[in-house]
């Protein structure tokens, strides 16, 4: 569960102040780039498999689209609030714009737990909420996509009903779709892939040899695995890593110090990223408290959970080995953190730079979507990493050239991309 005494709105105008003052950027800028262009409050009424109607509260945020159409993921999550899914939206706003691709960000979601729907159900929400939006989505001005328990199929579910509701096929109005349903190849492998093409980077610059690399990660589903795989294949050990134990209602980490044996420890896992506890004590994994991921002595953390796990109470607790962070989650890190971060002269990867491989990838899919031509799972990894790679020197020789924390020059950058979109556009 991400802490909820930080709020990630209120930490994501934070770092947007900070920059927004550095850059002396006019009040109708700063006002109308601190808070949503537009968002959609609404209620889901979906019938069980009891019989019994349920109502579901969604959103849907538009945080701009002075670069291109809203992007941004939906999630299904217990803890889900509108101030989340704003934060999560203007984090979308900043990634598009540091790796210069041609949309804005938006986010969505539902407070619901997967864990406890049927697949039915799942299918009824999905039809539910975009029956809700239909009038406010679209593959010319919000586009959206997966997020944390969402996947392929329910995006092909939410394309199913836009589709019957316009009577049309419209397969740019949602990304993250199956493959065999104009969905890109690689989509799944994308955001933790760039991960570790940007920590990659920073590696090389640091002169640290990657296979001497030891991580700690925190969260075990989509993002966390596919880094891992990457990180595994330059030669990097992963100690730990830990998830969500539904059972217990509590993070569990799980340690092997000579490394995790990834393909193993999925054969053991949920698709919500889940660990079976006992088939890991059975497999010789030590079982210890989902906070441990962070205390590991390793050279790289990752955390790939949720926001708010870096904290000013928990930031002590890493361990002086500690050379990056390279943030795969949205918002993992609280600002009070970001300033020992600083202190402790840790290399920081910043979230909407590291982990927008997801979106990159996406924009290749409403590429591909509208050419009606798709590219080779190759071509699409190379490109990524063209991207990533790009975005990632930009931001650190800016960084080292204004002598910035990694974070403040990739909001340097992205921020003063959006303001000059809005000035062109002449809405300030
Ligand atoms: P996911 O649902 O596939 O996996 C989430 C993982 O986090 C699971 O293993 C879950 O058990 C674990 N987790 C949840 N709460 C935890 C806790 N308190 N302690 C330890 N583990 C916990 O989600 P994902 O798609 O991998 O996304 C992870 C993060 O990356 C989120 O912040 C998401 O917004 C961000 N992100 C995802 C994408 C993407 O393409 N999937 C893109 C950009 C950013």
């Amino acid at each position: 569960m991400a802490d909820t005494r930080y709020n990630p709105y209120i930490t994501a105008q934070e770092q947007f102040d900070k920059v927004s003052r550095m850059l002396e950027l006019d009040e109708p800028t700063r006002s109308l780039l601190r808070q949503p262009l537009r968002e959609y409050h609404f209620l889901i009424p979906v019938r069980m498999d009891s019989g019994k109607v349920e109502v579901f509260k969604g959103f849907r945020v538009q945080h701009n689209d002075a670069r291109g159409p809203a992007k941004g993921g939906i999630r299904f999550h217990p803890q889900e609030t509108a101030d989340t899914v704003r934060a999560l939206a203007m984090w979308m706003t900043w990634k598009c714009s540091v790796v210069d691709i041609p949309l804005g960000g938006g986010k969505g979601g539902v407070i619901c737990d997967p864990h406890s729907l049927t697949d039915r159900e799942q299918e009824q929400l999905c039809r539910g909420w975009v029956r809700q939006v239909s009038r406010n989505i679209g593959p010319d001005t919000d586009v959206p996509a997966p997020d944390v328990m969402t996947s392929a199929k329910h995006m092909l579910w939410m394309l199913d009903e836009y589709e019957t509701i316009r009577g049309g096929r419209y397969p740019g109005v949602i990304t993250g779709k199956p493959v065999s349903m104009g969905g890109c190849l690689g989509r799944a492998e994308a955001t933790g892939f760039g991960v570790v093409y940007a920590l990659r980077e920073a590696l090389s610059e640091l002169n640290l040899d990657p296979g001497k690399m030891r991580a700690s990660v925190q969260g075990f589903g989509n993002v966390a695995q596919n880094a891992i795989r990457l990180f595994n294949s330059l030669g990097g050990t992963v100690t730990a890593v830990s998830c969500w134990d539904q059972a217990e209602s509590r993070g569990c980490t799980y340690r092997k110090k000579d490394g995790i044996e990834l393909e193993k420890l999925l054969e053991i896992t949920d698709p919500y990223g889940g660990v079976d506890k006992d088939r890991a004590r059975d497999m010789g994994y030590e079982v210890l408290n989902g906070e441990e991921w962070i205390g590991q002595e390793v050279d790289v953390l990752i955390p790939a959970a949720l926001e708010n796990q870096i904290t000013p109470s928990n930031i002590s607790r890493v361990s002086g080995s500690v050379k990056v962070i390279a943030e795969g989650a949205n918002g993992p890190t609280t600002p009070g953190a970001d300033a020992v971060i600083r202190e402790k002269g840790i290399f920081l990867i910043p979230d909407f730079l590291a982990n927008a491989g997801g979106v990159t990838c996406s924009y290749f899919e409403q590429v591909q979507s509208n050419m009606n031509f798709y590219w080779e799972k190759e071509e699409v990894l190379e490109k990524l990493d063209r991207k990533m790679t790009a975005a990632y020197r930009a931001v650190s020789s800016l960084a080292s050239k204004k002598n910035l924390y990694m974070r403040d020059a990739a909001y340097v950058i992205a921020i003063n991309r959006v303001a000059e979109a809005v000035r062109h556009r002449g809405w300030v």
